[in-house]
């Protein structure tokens, strides 16, 4: 059965299912041509083999992609995909489970796609730290890749080292691409990471047939080519020298920049400004709290999370004079900076609409 097939049966329409496409190609910045091309693929694609495994990792980054709060229909491409092996949602346990494993390594031989959450201790370390089914995780790991097209490391731990590989990492732990050396691997970082990346990941690897342009990081450039500080709504506050210097002042209270509360957003990339989360109800700047940094690597070593960052980058104060002098209510500032920094978002990324794409179709 045809992933269209399946979207059909499960009563999503073909608008639902265009407007996804749509999203996905602008998201990843890819020309208006590329919607047409996502609709076409995924529609005929057959479910693709996925196996992830999970290593040392907390289940952030699963639960990231089923606690989203409808069934949007990312979820049903993911669940339409078939994940032939994951031990936290998998129902079979024990031997089954191993058995679902090889099975699916040697019906899909070079073809599936190996998913990967947490990191692993790495060669030289006392393999008993984490072990799955009596089995090392570096063990599994050489094992299950060995027949596998490509590897998705998904979240900060998987891709950089993350949580355990913050000093003095006990467990000797290292990303997958410490040891994957043979195989595309691609970082979707984040603590946890976007769904939609995730799923856009995955999107463009079924409709193109291999990986998206990647960035140093390995990680894919259509999400993490811009800092959360290029993108925020925070900016023009920024640029204007207007800082929040605690949590309850004024400044908070109007919404100005957190830069000086430890804000690491001029030093993350990744796309939650744009994207948002909880199907797009707030990111964590929007909800007052500054950027943590949790997509790059050192993420847990960086510094303190409120702490300033000690360079200032851009034109910090450049106009703050200006600024002062303003006296409006900085709330409608706010409001009105916010809502243009989204329509300008949507204009940059809008490359085709929904109605455009039924009518190619
Ligand atoms: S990246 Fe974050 S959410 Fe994912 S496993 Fe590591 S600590 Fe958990
Ligand atoms: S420092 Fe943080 S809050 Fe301020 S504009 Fe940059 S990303 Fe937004």
């Amino acid at each position: 059965m045809t992933l269209g097939e399946t979207l059909e049966r499960n009563g999503i329409s073909r608008r639902g299912f265009l407007k996804f496409c749509v999203t996905t190609a602008s998201l990843m910045a890819l020309p208006p041509t590329a919607a047409t091309a996502i609709a076409e693929a995924l529609a005929s694609a057959r479910r693709p083999s996925v196996i992830w495994l999970s290593f040392q990792e907390c289940t952030g980054c699963t639960e990231s992609l089923t606690r989203s709060f409808a069934p949007t229909l990312e979820n049903l491409i993911l669940e339409t995909i078939s994940l032939d092996y994951h031990h936290t949602l998998q129902a079979a346990a024990g031997e089954a489970a191993e058995l679902a494993r090889e099975q699916a390594m040697h019906a899909n031989e070079g073809k599936y796609l190996l998913v990967v959450d947490g990191s692993l201790p790495g060669p030289g370390s006392n393999p008993g730290y984490s072990t799955i089914a009596g089995i090392s995780n570096l063990q599994m790991l050489e094992e299950t890749v060995a027949g596998a097209a490509a590897v998705v490391a998904v979240g900060t731990c998987a891709a950089f080292g993350g949580l355990p590989v913050a000093d003095p990492n006990p467990t000797g732990a290292v990303p997958v691409s410490a040891v994957v050396r043979d195989k595309p691997v691609i970082n979707v970082s984040g603590c946890p990471p976007l769904p939609m990346v995730i799923t856009g990941v995955l999107a463009h690897y079924l409709t193109f047939g291999k990986l998206p342009e990647l960035d140093e990081y390995g990680r894919p450039l259509a999400f993490f080519g811009q800092s959360i500080h290029d993108r925020c709504y925070r900016r023009p506050f920024y640029d204007k020298g207007r800082f929040a210097e605690t949590f309850d002042d004024e400044g908070a209270k109007k919404g100005w920049c957190l830069y000086r509360l430890g804000c690491k957003g001029p030093m993350a990339y990744n796309a939650c400004a744009t994207m948002k989360w909880n199907g797009g109800t707030s990111w964590p700047i929007e909800s007052g709290h500054p950027c943590l940094g949790c997509s790059e690597p050192d993420f847990w070593d960086a510094g303190g999370f409120y702490k300033a960052l000690s360079v200032p980058t851009g034109n910090i104060g450049g106009t703050a004079a200006v600024a002062g002098l303003a006296g409006v209510a900085a709330g409608a500032v706010g409001g009105y900076l916010s809502g243009r920094a989204k329509k300008d978002a949507r204009t940059a990324h809008r490359q085709v609409t929904a109605d455009e794409l039924e009518q190619k179709l």
